[in-house]
């Protein structure tokens, strides 16, 4: 292995794209509700990325295109499940 730099999530560039997105107001994925950006981890309410590829999948951590908002609960909730069924027309 010749990655040293480890989960990508631990790195700044990543913190600095969960400021942003928090920042954003953006709303979560799952249950469709507001996060408050003021919450921090480990509130059950505070902001997390959602990875549509789970990042132990091949997933990339840091594009945009993979990131969505959660609430850490829902995030936590969904687990490695896969969030969108073949038969949804979310797209
Ligand atoms: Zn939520």
């Amino acid at each position: 292995m010749s990655d040293r730099r480890g989960d990508p999530r631990n790195g700044r560039p990543y913190r600095r794209l969960i400021a942003t997105m928090r920042a954003m107001g953006a709303s979560c994925v799952h249950c469709r509700q507001p996060i408050d950006p003021a919450l921090r981890s480990p509130h059950p309410l505070s902001f997390t990325i959602e990875h549509v590829v789970p990042i132990s999948q091949g997933g990339l951590a840091l594009n945009p295109a993979n990131c969505l908002p959660a609430h850490r609960r829902c995030n936590e909730k969904r687990g490695v499940k896969p969030m969108f069924s073949p038969h949804s027309r979310i797209w």
